[in-house]
């Protein structure tokens, strides 16, 4: 028993189970099930067999229980907060693991009240076509370790809205958060309807060409996208593909730095960092750069970082070894290549292992592998720029295509944004999400769109009725 009712319903035997390290400290947080292709198999037979029924109940009904769902994951938020505070490290405070779980209640409400009503295409001469969006079937949803919850219920909740049955795939480094925000939830939903199968890559891949899979909501790396849409040449599943970003941002001359130094920061080391659409290259103008650096500077040393369930922390550890490993190298690279490290730039082993400083390197340019891939972790390059033109192109080099941020005067940011090769481009401000605004990337970035109408579209059959 550990004082948290949700970790203890979903923590499994020892004996049985998989015991999941705090990112912070390394003490087992509680042990997660080891489901295997057999478990897949009959997780996707029952999500087949209650499809008919839950797609039955209409979008009033099934609204009305997600709203139930909603309900419950906002009844025990705080229970859900820990565990996601210790399995994936995000602090408590700030947009950390607080905001995670507040995130996946508000999520699932939006989910159920977005109002997607037939389409009239076509009305003349005694014909009319209507357009209808109609479940797919079984969706399954694989998803990452950076934001397992909220990321989780994004790929969740617009599913089941539709008449859709899920099978949920959890990163196998956070399977706990995922596993407790399924639990509230099925403590509401007709059974089969979500089923979690806590398994490994092997279990992924198995996924990405199952028969009985109708669609696949994919979100993590690049790579392993590629894989999927591989896997789906089997099974034809349609795909939406939420990947890799390495989102440039671009400060512009005359821009008012100390408006602007907290967002860059945050936009920057949200999440420690480990955010698909953070901020993971600023390109500054020349005229602004030596103060832009110093702000950065005097933020990185001064905004607390430390354990996940400290109420003071608000920045925390790499969630997995191998990543504070990635960042490691990169800096290191960077350095070997003549690159200044203004602050932090190495480990914190006082705070735990997995623990790096926050950190602002300069004098680094395009080409090195710290501006070139994505970092995901405490880490931001800062370029020098004179020649706006310069900044753009650099800013749409890249293969990725997430988001962007063009930071200065509104009217002259928007002429740049409309520029920039993304997916979302902020003004003033990186990486806000609204439940009611499509989210999705470009380029090898994915494709498909969540959030919002249009994410609910996504996990649906579009299907003309002809009178
Ligand atoms: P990952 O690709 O290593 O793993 C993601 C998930 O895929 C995990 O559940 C993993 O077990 C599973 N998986 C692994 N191999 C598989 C296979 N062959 N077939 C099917 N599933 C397989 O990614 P990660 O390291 O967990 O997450 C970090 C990456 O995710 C970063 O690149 C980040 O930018 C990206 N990300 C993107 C978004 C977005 O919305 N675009 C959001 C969050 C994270």
């Amino acid at each position: 028993m550990t004082g948290n009712a949700v970790l203890d319903a979903i923590t499994v035997d020892a004996s049985i189970g998989r015991a999941i390290p705090d990112a912070a400290t390394g003490e087992t947080v509680g042990c997660a099930p080891v489901h295997t292709v057999a478990d897949l198999d009959a997780a996707v037979a029952a999500a087949g067999a209650a499809q008919v029924g839950w797609a039955a109940l209409g979008h009033a009904e099934r609204s009305r229980v997600l709203h139930l769902a909603a309900d419950e994951i906002d009844a025990h938020a705080e229970e859900l907060a820990w565990i996601i505070a210790r399995e994936q490290g995000k602090p408590l405070n700030g947009a950390g693991a607080r905001f995670e779980a507040a995130g996946c209640a508000v999520w699932v409400r939006s989910a159920a009240d977005t109002v997607i009503e037939p389409e009239v295409l076509f009305e003349a001469e005694g014909t009319r076509s209507e357009l209808h969006y109609v479940p797919l079937g079984v969706v399954a949803a694989i998803g990452p370790w950076n934001w397992p919850a909220l990321i989780g219920i994004w790929q969740i909740a617009p599913s089941l809205r539709m008449g859709n049955t899920v099978v949920v795939k959890p990163s196998s480094f956070t399977p706990l958060s995922v596993l407790a925000v399924v639990e509230l939830m099925n403590r509401h939903l007709p059974e089969g309807v979500l089923t979690v199968v806590s398994g490994n890559r092997e279990v992924g891949a198995a996924i990405a060409k199952h028969p009985g899979i109708d669609k696949v909501m994919f979100t993590g790396s690049t790579e392993t996208g590629r894989e999927i849409v591989r896997g789906s040449a089997e099974n034809l599943a349609r795909l939406t593909l939420e990947l890799g970003g390495n989102d440039p941002g671009i400060v512009l001359p005359g821009a008012d730095v100390a408006a602007i130094a907290e967002g860059l920061f945050w936009g920057i080391f949200i999440n420690t960092g480990q955010t698909c659409a953070a901020l993971k290259r600023l390109y500054v103008h020349d005229s602004v750069y030596d103060d832009v650096v110093a702000a950065l500077g005097a933020l990185a040393e001064s905004v607390p970082m430390g354990a996940g369930t400290s109420e003071e922390s608000l920045l925390g550890p790499l969630s997995t070894p191998q990543q504070f490993e990635i960042v490691s190298r990169l800096v290191e690279d960077a350095r070997a290549r003549g690159a200044r490290v203004v602050t932090g730039g190495e480990a914190a082993p006082e705070l735990g292992a997995q623990f790096y400083r926050t950190t602002i390197v300069t004098e680094i340019e395009d080409g090195a592998a710290l501006v070139d891939e994505e970092q995901f972790g405490p880490v931001i390059p800062v370029i020098r720029y004179t020649d706006l033109e310069d900044a753009i192109a650099r800013a749409n080099a890249s293969e990725q295509g997430l988001g962007a941020s063009v930071w200065g005067d509104p009217v002259e940011a928007r002429r740049v944004a409309e520029r920039i090769d993304a997916g979302t481009v902020w003004i003033n401000q990186h990486g806000t999400l609204n439940p009611m605004v499509p989210f999705g990337g470009v380029k090898a970035s994915g494709y498909g769109l969540e959030f919002g109408a249009h994410g609910l579209k996504a996990v649906a059959a579009p299907k003309v009725i002809t009178v």
